[in-house]
């Protein structure tokens, strides 16, 4: 289970960020998750509260975005959206398709105290 270890990056990049910015307790801290990331997002929610106790986002709420996955196509030169990994792309058909965007996840902001 991964999001074990992604809820401890969190919690690493947390303390960090109290430590050098002077916070004592965040409120809400948003994630922003990648369509292919292969997050849980229900072991993401669980792992975090279980995770944060003891650090300063102790009992925040955890906001997931979602985001696309993107690919460019070198068949129509065109950076497009897709659902799934494998999809052909959505305006020309073609298979050459190169993902750009979508495994990632990354702290987007945090609400502190
Ligand atoms: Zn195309």
């Amino acid at each position: 289970m991964h999001e074990m270890s992604l809820c401890e990056g969190i919690r690493g990049i947390v303390e960090d960020q109290a430590r050098v910015n002077g916070f004592t307790a965040v409120r809400v801290l948003r994630v922003e998750i990648g369509k292919f990331a292969g997050v849980e997002k229900e072991a993401l929610a669980f792992c975090f509260d279980v995770v944060m106790r003891g650090s300063p986002a102790e009992g925040a709420r955890l906001e997931m975005i979602d985001l696309p996955g993107r690919a460019m196509c070198y068949d129509c030169m065109v950076e497009v959206e897709i659902e799934e990994r494998l999809d052909p792309c959505p305006k020309c058909g073609g298979g050459k398709l190169m993902p750009v965007a979508g495994d990632e996840m990354r702290i987007k902001d945090m609400e502190v105290v």
